[in-house]
């Protein structure tokens, strides 16, 4: 017998957050699973599967060309490599033997608003992150000033709640193309709409990242480039099974097989039902905690990562004398422990986004009772 989550001591997690690596990504359908299941059953010649697996992959996201590869940030890594070097066999030589500041162009534009944690990538790659505009706001005369010979691409970071400080993507296509700099896109998270899957490249992006492990359901170390012929071939030449710098980051013959399977299921997925079921179960779970004492239960539109999927926000009166902190140790107290998101000092987020039927009313009843004790303890301290 091989040992199970339970035989390691290790809990089952009622995931009520979001998407997040640090839960395990996402759940795989069973389609998924087989594929990966029957990809494991033979030897094949990775660069023909990766090629032809791509060649799919593009077609079904009306991209011309596409790589897999083991996740949106490694995704980012060979984007960045591939952006300093393009197909010139010299640069790549000289990126192996030196690194990237031999390199003629080895820094990387973003804006101050975009820095996310996922940029370590690019000081990976050996780039200097050079950056524009400031928390509030970008001028475009900043991106057009730190354009110079040095710079490779620019990174863009899509997303609804990122948006307001920064240029929109197409001026920073217009700029970018104008001094020809290429554009990458981190689109991570950015699944549903479905259109994401085009749309930055139609809008002029070169390269576009998105997480296979997150809302395509594929597996968790899984990743998808898509964009130009041009620009994915650069991306080709350090990626596994090349032996050059993204080689670390190498996707399996199974992610390959099972990414794949994943974006044709959700590519027929009936989107407009899924979103229905939240937001139906979204509506429900705001009408009953609305009968806890003192919780303000709001539903909210606009999902993690500036996604357009609801979740509710639960927030209650300071005065009640516990913190988002102490409720989600109190939900993770128990198995299977329930996952959800602080969204300030007295409110946490819920979302049904990832939920069974069952899950959803587990997680009610155990939110209910932890604020209800809570509140109770709390309450006799005061
Ligand atoms: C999740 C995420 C990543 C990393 O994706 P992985 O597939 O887990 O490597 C990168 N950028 C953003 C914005 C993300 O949300």
């Amino acid at each position: 017998m091989t040992a199970t989550y339970t035989d390691l001591g290790v809990r089952r997690v009622i995931n009520a957050n979001a998407t997040l690596t640090a839960l395990g990504g996402s759940l795989m359908p069973q389609p998924v699973l087989e594929a990966m299941r029957a990809a494991s059953t033979s030897f094949v010649d990775m660069f023909e599967l990766q090629r032809a697996v791509s060649a799919r992959l593009a077609q079904l996201t009306r991209n011309e060309a596409a790589l897999v590869t083991c996740g949106a940030s490694a995704g980012l890594l060979v984007a960045a490599l591939g952006a300093m070097t393009g197909r010139d066999h010299l640069l790549l030589g000289r990126l192996l033997e030196h690194g990237a500041r031999a390199l003629p162009r080895h820094r990387i534009v973003m804006h101050r608003a975009h820095r996310i944690p996922y940029d370590n990538v690019f000081t990976l790659a050996g780039m200097q992150i050079v950056e524009i505009g400031n928390a509030i706001q970008t001028h475009r005369w900043e991106l057009e000033a730190a354009l110079d010979d040095s710079i490779a691409a620019v990174v863009h970071v899509a997303g609804a709640h990122l948006a307001n400080a920064a240029l929109t993507l197409d001026e920073v296509v217009q700029v970018a193309h104008g001094r020809a700099v290429p554009v990458i896109v981190d689109a991570a998270a950015q699944l549903p709409p479905r259109e994401n899957l085009w749309r930055f490249t139609e809008q002029g992006a070169d390269l576009v990242v998105f997480s296979g492990g997150k809302e395509l359901r594929g597996p968790q170390a899984s990743g998808l480039v898509l964009g130009s012929q041009e620009a994915v071939s650069w991306c080709e030449l350090h990626a596994a099974p090349h032996q050059r710098f993204g080689r670390p980051a190498k996707v399996g013959k199974e992610e390959l097989m099972g990414l794949l399977a994943a974006v044709e299921l959700w590519l027929e997925q009936d989107h407009e039902a899924v979103a229905a079921r939240i937001e139906q179960t979204t509506m429900a779970w705001v009408k009953a905690f609305s009968e806890l004492p003192g919780a303000v239960p709001t539903y909210e539109p606009c999902g993690e990562a500036g996604r357009p999927l609801p979740r509710m926000r639960l927030a209650w009166p300071a005065q009640l004398g516990f913190t988002s902190t102490q409720m989600i140790e109190a939900l993770a107290a128990d198995e299977p422990v329930v996952e959800v998101a602080a969204a300030g000092t007295h409110a946490i987020w819920i979302s049904a986004e990832l939920l069974t039927p069952e899950e959803e009313q587990i997680v009610a009843e155990r939110v209910y009772a932890a604020y209800a004790a809570l509140a109770r303890r709390f309450g006799r301290n005061s």
